[in-house]
C-alpha cells in the first residue's frame, strides 16, 4: 500500500456562504431557516452549510414545477429543448475541473479518476433525442373507419432522489431525460454530497430556461425525500440509491400510485474461468470492486474463481490489493479514497469484522487505515476475503466498501446457478478467452448488465437498471425515455 502526498487546491466556489435551494429560478434558505454541515471524509472536516430542506420546500419547489410544466416550457420546441441540453453541456463542460472538485472533496472520489466526465457526453447523447421522441401510426382493425396514432407525452412534474457515490454524474443523468422529454423536476441530492449537484443548479441559473423547470432542494431523506416521493402533486420518482430506500419510495408512492422507476443495490457476480487472461482478470476483477472505494452499485463484489487457477488468482488480487495507492481524494496519485462518512465507515468495518468471524480468510487488507495524515479521514484498505461460500452475509449482503468476497466454483453449470443466487440482479462479469462460453455465461447471468472480459464500462448509449431487488427500468440509453413519457393513444373517426 502506498500513501500520496502532492494535493490539488480547494474549489472556489467553497467561499464559506451556506449553500441555498433553488426553487422557482431563486436561491433561497429552508424556510425552517435550518442548515446542516457537509464534511470532506479524507479528513473528517466540514466544507460546506446546506439549507436543511423539509416538507414545505418541498411543497413550494412541487407548485414550482408544476406551474412551470404548465407555463412557456410546455411551447418549448424539440429542437428549443435540444439547444438548452447542448448548452447546458457546454457549461458542464467549462467548469468540468471545478465540478470534479467537488465530487472529491465532498465524497472522496479520487480526483485522477474521472467519476464525473460521463456528464458532458450524457447531455449531449440526451440532446440528440429531443427532436426524435414521437408516435406511431397505428394499422387498426376497422381502417375506413378510424385512423389510429400515439403521442408520447411528458409524464410531468418528476421527483429525483439521488445518492452520493456519483453526485455529478447522477444528478446530470436524471436532469438530462427530464430536459429533453419536457418534464419539470425537483432534485434532491443525497445529503452526504450535495455540492456538485447545487453547482449544477447556478448554471442552469445561466440557461434561458423558465423559472421552476429544475428546482433543487437539499435536506435529509426521511424529511425532505419523503415528502417528495409521497406528495400528491408529483407525477413519477426517479429513484437511485439502496434497496431498502427503494420499498420506503415504492411505499410512499401508493398514494397517487406515481411512476417509479428505480436504480439500486447489488452483490454482483464476476466469474473467472480459468482460461481467463489472468493479467487483465486480476487488475479487471480487482477495480471491479476496489474503484470508488467500492461505492459502486453494480460493483463486481462476489468473485467466482475456477478451481484450478484458485489460489493463483487469490494470491494475484490480493497482491494488487495490496499496490493500490490508498490517500486523500485530492491528490492526483490517489487510486482509492476514503469511505463517505462515518456512518459509512462503521458499517464497513462492521462486515469487516463479519466476514472474518464468518470464517473467511482475509488475504489482503481487512482493516480501516488510520495512521498518520488519514487518521481523521474514513479510510479503509482494500480487502480481499478468500474461502467465502455462498450462505456468509459477506456473500449475500451489499457492504458498498472495498471488499471483495472470492468464492472457488467447479464447473459452468454449478457458477451459472451460483451466481444467480442473491437477491439482487444488477451486474455481472465474466473473464475467459472463450467466446462460446462468453455468450453462454452473459445469457446465464440474470442481471441488468454484463461485462466480458471488462468491467465497470458505461456509455450514455447503453441502458443501465437492474432486475429483482436491484430495481425497475433503465436509465441512460434510448429506453430511459420511455420512463419519462407517457404513451397516448388517438381515435380519429373517418367514417360517415
Ligand atoms: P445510503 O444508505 O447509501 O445513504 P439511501 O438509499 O438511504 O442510501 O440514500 C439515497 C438517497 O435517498 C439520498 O438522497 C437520501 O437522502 C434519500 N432517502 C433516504 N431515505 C429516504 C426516504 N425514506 N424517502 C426518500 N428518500 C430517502
Amino acid at each position: 500500500m502506498g500513501l500520496v502526498t502532492g494535493m490539488c487546491s480547494l474549489p472556489a466556489s467553497l467561499d464559506g456562504r451556506p449553500k441555498l435551494l433553488l426553487i422557482d429560478g431563486e436561491w433561497v434558505p429552508a424556510r425552517s431557516g435550518r442548515v446542516f454541515d457537509s464534511y470532506n471524509p479524507s479528513n473528517g472536516e466540514v466544507i460546506a452549510r446546506l439549507a436543511q430542506g423539509d416538507k414545505e420546500d418541498i411543497d413550494l419547489a412541487v407548485a414550482a414545477a408544476r406551474q412551470a410544466f404548465q407555463g412557456p416550457w410546455s411551447k418549448f420546441t424539440p429542437a428549443q429543448r435540444q439547444n438548452v441540453l447542448l448548452k447546458l453541456a457546454d457549461l458542464v463542460e467549462q467548469n468540468l475541473g471545478d465540478l470534479s472538485l467537488l465530487d472529491s472533496v465532498d465524497m472522496g472520489a479520487p480526483i485522477g479518476h474521472g467519476l464525473s466526465d460521463s456528464a458532458v457526453e450524457t447531455l449531449r447523447y440526451y440532446a440528440g433525442w429531443a427532436t426524435k421522441i414521437q408516435g406511431e401510426t397505428v394499422p387498426n382493425s376497422n381502417p375506413g373507419s378510424f385512423f389510429s396514432y400515439t403521442l408520447k407525452e411528458p409524464v410531468g412534474v418528476v421527483g429525483a432522489i439521488i445518492p452520493w457515490n456519483a453526485p455529478l454524474s447522477s444528478a446530470i443523468e436524471k436532469i438530462a431525460p427530464v430536459l429533453t422529454t419536457g418534464c419539470t423536476m425537483i432534485l434532491k441530492p443525497a445529503e452526504e454530497a450535495a455540492l456538485s449537484p447545487l453547482a449544477i443548479g447556478e448554471l442552469i441559473n445561466q440557461l434561458d430556461l423558465p423559472p421552476g423547470v429544475i428546482n433543487i432542494v437539499t435536506g435529509f431523506g426521511d424529511t425532505a425525500g419523503a415528502a417528495l416521493s409521497e406528495h400528491a402533486d408529483v407525477d413519477k420518482v426517479a429513484f437511485t440509491g439502496s434497496s431498502f430506500t427503494g420499498q420506503e419510495i415504492v411505499r410512499a408512492a401508493a398514494g397517487n400510485l406515481k411512476r417509479v422507476s428505480l436504480e439500486l443495490g447489488g452483490k454482483s457476480p464476476d466469474v473467472i474461468f480459468a482460461d481467463a487472461d489472468l493479467d487483465a482478470a486480476v487488475p479487471g476483477a480487482g477495480m471491479a470492486v476496489f474503484a470508488n472505494s467500492g461505492q459502486v452499485c453494480c460493483a463486481g463484489t462476489r468473485v467466482f474463481v475456477e478451481r484450478p487457477i484458485y489460489e493463483e488468482f487469490v494470491a494475484r488480487v490480493s497482491a494488487f490489493a495490496d499496490s493500490l495507492k490508498v490517500g486523500n481524494s485530492l491528490d492526483p496519485e490517489t487510486q482509492i479514497g476514503p469511505i463517505v462518512s462515518q456512518v459509512q465507515l462503521d458499517r464497513v468495518t462492521g462486515y469487516l469484522e463479519i466476514g472474518k468471524s464468518e470464517g473467511a480468510r482475509t488475504t489482503a487488507g481487512g482493516e480501516r487505515l488510520a495512521t498518520g495524515d488519514l487518521a481523521k479521514g474514513y479510510f479503509v484498505l482494500p480487502t480481499v476475503f478468500a474461502d467465502v461460500n455462498d450462505d456468509m452475509r459477506i456473500a449475500q449482503e451489499e457492504i458498498f466498501g472495498p471488499v471483495a468476497a472470492v468464492l472457488p466454483f467447479d464447473s459452468f453449470e454449478e457458477v451459472s446457478m451460483r451466481s444467480n443466487k442473491t437477491q439482487f440482479g444488477l451486474g455481472g462479469g465474466v473473464w475467459t478467452r472463450d467466446v462460446g462460453k462468453a455468450h453462454r455465461m452473459a445469457a446465464a447471468i440474470n442481471t441488468g448488465v454484463v461485462w466480458v472480459n471488462t468491467y465497470l464500462n458505461f456509455d450514455p448509449a447503453m441502458p443501465f437498471g437492474g432486475s429483482k431487488m436491484s430495481g425497475w427500468g433503465n436509465e441512460m440509453g434510448q429506453h430511459s425515455l420511455d420512463e419519462y413519457l407517457n404513451i397516448k393513444a388517438v381515435w380519429i373517426n373517418t367514417g360517415e
